[in-house]
């Protein structure tokens, strides 16, 4: 299915309709409501008449509407992938078992040897690992500039040799958002591909492709699986690039379970309507928080105090339900603060019904000191409280309980 043939199979276009009704296909065999778990490592042909037909077409070229073998394809990870182009008005999706395996196999099946990466500073921390580890070995360069530097990012690339342009937005933990149609025009005008990770957005609230970027990424873990019990990664894009990622899925056997792409299906059905609530909800907690003095500052692009706020504003439907903060205070009355909430988990991760809290000084960046988590922008009392979606008003009083509770003087102040 592709775009042309799918506006939500014709019952509208809101993006909550399309996230119930966008690229479905009715189970034809048993008129299951639902997609079926297709639980098979393979699939079996009536006799070798049907082998043949099989192989002309796999080989000589024609619509495949069968597989082989469960390496090669599910239709219960077809019927996800469908969803998803939908979603983000694509020609095509391929689905991975993580969103870190949608990075690296998007980098291992496109990157050869002399080519080069340009990548902004706050990317996801794996992602950025992966580029100057895994890839420098194999004679693949990464170049690391600043987020929100165009001028930066242009003077990076370099000729004949960039193939990839790769940023996140809105970014973790500032929540920085690029500016989309200038991307896509550096890349153009420069013959590389451009790469969004768009995990913290959702199609709900930003359509990279819209915009003329090449590929999409989302960790499928967070707000399209949506319940904090599945993992899952996607890339969506043109036609004939995402076909060449199934191809090479193939072959490097990073495939995606039918149950997991099951729970990712149910997840994306209440995407719409769980995204809207988490952008409301967010929204009013940055406000909240903005105007509390136990805080220093609030990182949410909804905020006009956000550098960001108005290329956000032109470009998103909604800014998220992560809202990042620093508490006026030091390493510890930041983890006393945390440690009294109420409704939020202590975890990694986002993008869930339950709320999830981490301070990154502990969490992502634990293995680094004080100084060098300031070298590269990480705040003892930085915290990323990411919304669930529970009640605004019991989140707000949550927060304003353990706020009142924060030392007047703020503990030894390190920042
Ligand atoms: C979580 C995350 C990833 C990695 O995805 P996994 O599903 O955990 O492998 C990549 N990018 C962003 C922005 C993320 O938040």
């Amino acid at each position: 299915m592709t775009k042309n043939d799918s506006i939500a199979n014709g019952k509208g276009q809101g993006a909550s309709t399309r996230s119930v009704h966008g690229g479905a296909e009715r189970d034809k065999g048993f008129h299951s409501m639902t997609t079926p778990i297709v639980q098979t490592a393979t699939y079996t042909f009536d006799n070798t008449a049907k082998v043949i037909e099989f192989l002309d077409k796999k080989v000589y070229g024609g619509e495949l509407d069968r597989e082989e073998y469960a390496r090669y394809g599910n239709p219960s990870v077809w019927s996800l992938e469908r969803r998803i182009a939908d979603l983000e008005g694509a020609d095509d999706a391929v689905v991975y078992p993580s969103g870190m395996s949608a990075v690296t196999s998007l980098f291992l099946t496109v990157l050869g040897p002399g080519t080069h990466i340009v990548m902004t500073d706050d990317c996801y921390r794996r992602t950025r690992q992966f580029c100057e580890t895994t890839l420098k070995k194999f004679g693949i360069d990464t170049s690391i500039v600043p987020m929100g530097d165009c001028e930066a990012l242009e003077a990076a690339i370099v000729p004949r040799k960039t193939r990839f342009i790769f940023t996140e937005t809105p970014t973790n933990p500032y929540l920085r958002v690029a500016d989309l149609s200038r991307l896509a025009e550096l890349g153009k005008r420069h013959r590389a591909l451009t790469l969004l990770d768009t995990t913290f957005a959702t199609p709900v609230n930003l359509r990279p492709l819209e915009f003329g970027i090449d590929f999409v990424l989302h960790s499928a873990t967070k707000y399209f699986g949506g319940h904090n019990d599945v993992l899952a990664g996607v890339i969506a894009g043109g036609a004939g690039r995402i076909k060449a990622l199934k191809d090479a899925r193939g072959i490097l056997g990073n495939v995606i379970d039918p149950h997991q792409a099951f729970l990712v299906e149910r997840g994306l059905k209440t995407l719409a309507v769980r995204v809207r609530h988490q952008n409301e909800s967010a929204l009013r907690v940055a406000r909240f928080l903005e105007n509390h003095a136990k805080i220093e500052r609030v990182y949410y692009p909804g905020l006009e105090s956000h550098p960001d706020h108005d290329i956000a504003s032109a470009q998103m439907s909604g800014f998220g339900g992560v809202v990042s903060f620093e508490v006026a205070g030091d390493i510890k009355s930041t983890s006393d603060f945390i440690d009294r909430l109420r409704i939020p988990y202590i975890a990694p991760s986002l993008g869930g019904t339950e709320s999830l809290i981490e301070q990154p000084a502990y969490f992502s960046y634990y293995d680094l000191s004080s100084e060098e988590r300031l070298a590269i922008g990480i705040k003892d009392n930085l915290v990323r409280f990411a919304l669930g979606i529970e009640d605004a008003d019991d989140i707000i009083a949550d927060l304003d309980e353990s706020l009142s509770q924060v030392p007047a003087n703020g503990g030894a102040r390190q920042v």
